[in-house]
């Protein structure tokens, strides 16, 4: 019996190529069950380890952790993988790959703040919410010289940068999860470990720096995590033929604007606004006449100024550092905060009623005057663009005056759009700066941190963007795993039938038909003037009823299937949402202000169209524009996406939170199932199903079972010993493949082997 010698239950099946022969766990004391357990659902919805005491065939007596004995339907009971197997460190190679098996084998781990697993070629991270012992220089060091080989962010980040040398094709590490699971950390880790590795150059301490700096301006308190990032980022890492880090370029997707002017109770806007208030020098203050946080409309909509364990002053301080180290010029920085003072007190002017009509004008009081000040117009401009409209009228212009809400609509999406444009500024003078060389250099690794699937109890237009990004990341993820699998079948010449694969292109055509898809058809409705969020709801349950990845909801609504799970969107605010417009007044304040920075305007609000056509009106009432709608224009940037990453080598790492209360040591069960079947890692393992994926070499298969046959046939060679095995004990045709080297298994197959093995 081989069961003394390190005892190797199953190889490493997993498509990834190294694996752990240290285990981890104790495996070695390990003696042999004699007894079958089980996996039973409890009242409760968790999964309880069952022992079964005796069995019928259609019934069984169990006895269940707490003592209790039941009897049971068969069918209620899911097979449990030996002890063994218990925290292996490849769901892989897990005997039996059930739901309650993958949860259990992650808890286990997790209990020990081991909050690395491989499922397969994927590394799965559950967020400890606390500072676990894993990072740092001994084990970059450690893991650089491969002493150790369990799963980490670094281990995938290695990779990365041996197959980018070795086969000299760029690397993607793509990240995602939900809110709060852990994405932009685990980003920051795997940079920190390509800074160590490809440094030496000094950019890559520019590049870390980068970081404090987009999320102050682009991250903020939701009631998921304290530090959400609202957008999406993909940061391409270049390196020279050496392997040193030779720049770097950060490309941004829909940062969330609405945050500057609205947030709910218990949420924050950005948390720049929070820093300039506590964190700016008196001087700096008394510059942009800056108050407290509570003094600001737009900061005091909800009651939350400050998070814990978090001091906003000397957060100020990290960035103000970092924009130096980005070579962002004092002027420039200056400008920014003055920009940021301006949406903060824009926020604060206010209008008053002026004739019977309910037409309004903005009270001149000191908010106004702070704002004209600030982005350097005159007050008579400013207070015209916020309360009056140009409209063409054949050839002629004629001004139109604004209701109350029409102004503070005009002036929310000003804010807004000054947030924006600064946004996408600072990332273009970041990238300025990490600009690689003229000279080309060799290959990149890119890492790609992007919102999850949001399914919340309301989903609006941004769930609509971010989960159709997420189903094009999905199809990104099966292709490119089906492929990999397919690829081992093949060179072990193993008669390979299609596996059973569920695609998701019926919902990606839902999104992406033309001209009857979901975004075709709100950018139809976005530019007719009399489309409302209704006609735009009644239109797709018009046009899309027969797709099977649609439903029409009552009213405004309608449901997606996604890959994911069912969400029902309210198209409440879509088609707003979608156009974006700025009234032309505005942008031509915004062009016309002596500040420092048109420029910033010049370069992102303005469209081609709208620059072309120069002087003349913007859309409204009824004049086309050709603005691009924000769902265009994001299909676009996920195009380009798609395009980059199909022409790397990706590595797919899913971050799972494992409570919603950002509390260490709480295992909820049912919401880590649930998004280990939302990122697609329960897929995988349903994938590798549908497939052999437990692999076994022909000795160690006859080493390990052989002596289970009852004649001695020790002379035969292994593959003789293994098929006299597998007819032995009945295992049917179609339940194994044998390949050169290997014998390939379906799920469960040598689990059968095994019980019998330990009851010998
Ligand atoms: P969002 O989609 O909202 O941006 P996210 O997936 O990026 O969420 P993070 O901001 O990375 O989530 O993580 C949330 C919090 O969880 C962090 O602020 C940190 O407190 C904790 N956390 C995440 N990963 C780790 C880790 N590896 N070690 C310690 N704490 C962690
Ligand atoms: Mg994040």
């Amino acid at each position: 019996d081989d069961g003394e010698d390190g005892f190797m239950p199953l190889p490493s099946p997993s498509v990834s190529a190294s694996h752990s022969e240290r285990r981890w766990g104790d495996t070695s004391s390990y003696t042999p069950r004699k007894i079958l357990q089980s996996w039973f659902k409890l009242p409760n919805g968790n999964w309880d380890l069952v022992k079964i005491l005796s069995t019928t065939g259609t019934e069984s007596v169990v006895s269940l952790t707490d003592g209790k004995v039941l009897k049971v339907k068969a069918e209620n009971l899911i097979p449990a993988n030996p002890d063994i197997l218990d925290g292996v460190d490849d769901l892989m190679q897990l005997s039996y790959l059930n739901e309650p098996s993958v949860l259990y084998d992650l808890e286990y781990r997790y209990n020990q703040d081991v909050i690395y697993t491989k499922a397969g070629p994927v590394l799965v991270a559950i967020n400890p919410f606390k500072k676990v012992d894993l990072y740092g220089n001994d084990y970059i060091d450690a893991y650089k010289r491969k002493t150790v080989e369990s799963p980490h962010v670094y281990a995938i980040t290695d990779t990365a940068i041996r197959e980018m040398i070795r086969d000299e094709v760029n690397q993607s590490i793509i990240i995602s999860g939900e809110s709060g699971a852990g994405k932009t950390e685990t980003a920051k880790i795997a940079m920190q470990y390509l800074a160590t590795l490809g440094g030496g150059s000094g950019i890559e301490y520019e590049i870390l720096k980068t970081n404090p700096i987009l999320e102050a301006f682009g991250n903020a308190k939701t009631l998921r995590n304290d530090n959400s990032s609202r957008f999406g980022k993909l940061i391409e890492i270049h390196f020279s033929e050496t392997g040193k880090i030779s720049g770097a370029n950060i490309q941004t997707f829909l940062l969330e604007k609405s945050r500057v002017v609205q947030c709910t109770e218990g949420e924050r806007s950005y948390h720049i606004f929070y820093q300039l208030c506590s964190g700016a020098s008196p001087a700096l203050k008394e510059k942009l006449n800056l108050r407290r946080a509570e003094e600001y409309k737009y900061l005091c909509q909800s009651s939350c100024f400050s998070i814990s364990r978090v001091n906003d002053a000397e957060e100020f301080r990290v960035v103000m550092e970092a924009l130096d180290v980005v070579h962002i010029s004092k002027e420039d920085q200056n400008s920014v905060f003055a920009m940021l003072a301006a949406v903060l007190w824009l926020g604060n002017v206010s209008f008053s009623v002026i004739d019977n009509e309910n037409h309004v004008e903005p009270v001149e009081d000191e908010g106004l005057q702070t704002v004209a000040k600030l982005i350097e117009c005159e007050i008579e401009e400013l207070k015209l663009a916020l309360s009056t409209r140009k409209m063409r009228v054949g050839n002629d212009s004629i001004v139109q005056k604004l209701t109350l809400s029409q102004a503070i609509d005009t002036r929310d999406a000003l804010a807004k759009s000054i947030y924006a444009c600064l946004f996408e500024w600072l990332v273009e003078q970041i990238n300025k700066s990490l600009a690689v060389g003229k000279r080309r250099t060799g290959r990149s690794i890119s890492i790609l941190d992007i919102y999850g699937f949001e399914s919340f109890d309301r989903n609006s237009f941004e769930q609509f963007c971010i989960n159709y990004a997420n189903e094009r990341l999905q199809q990104h993820f099966n292709r490119h795993l089906f492929k990999l699998e397919q690829e081992e079948y093949i060179q072990d010449g193993i008669d390979w039938a299609k596996v059973d694969f569920d695609d998701n292109q019926d919902c990606l055509s839902l999104f992406e038909k033309k001209p009857l898809g979901l975004l075709s058809l709100l950018d139809e409705e976005s530019t007719f003037p009399n489309g409302t969020d209704l006609t735009f709801a009644n239109k797709l349950k018009q046009h899309l009823g027969p797709n099977s990845s649609f439903r029409g909801e009552r009213g405004k609504a309608f449901t997606v299937c996604h890959y994911a799970g069912e969400v029902t969107y309210d198209t409440t605010g879509f088609l707003e949402k979608n156009r974006d417009l700025l009234h032309l007044d505005s942008i031509q304040l915004l062009s016309s202000c002596s500040c420092h920075l048109p420029q910033i305007f010049a370069s992102n609000m303005l469209t081609q169209s709208e620059k072309s056509i120069g002087g003349t009106l913007h859309k409204s009432g009824g004049a086309e524009s050709q603005k691009l709608s924000v769902a265009r224009k994001f299909k676009g940037q996920l195009f380009q996406l798609m395009l980059r990453l199909e022409n790397t080598t990706p590595h797919f790492i899913r971050c799972i939170k494992p409570n919603n209360v950002q509390s260490p040591r709480l295992y909820e069960q049912g919401l880590v199932l649930q998004q280990l079947r939302c990122c697609g890692v329960l897929e995988v393992v349903r994938i590798s199903r549908a497939g052999f994926p437990t692999r076994m070499s022909h000795q160690k298969f006859a080493r390990r079972y052989g002596f289970l046959l009852q004649e001695s046939i020790a002379s035969q060679d292994p593959l003789g010993v293994s098929v006299a095995i597998l007819h032995h004990f009945n295992i049917l045709p179609e339940m194994y493949q044998v390949g050169y080297t290997k014998l390939f298994f379906r799920t469960g197959q040598i689990g059968v082997l095994e019980d019998t093995r330990n009851r010998t």
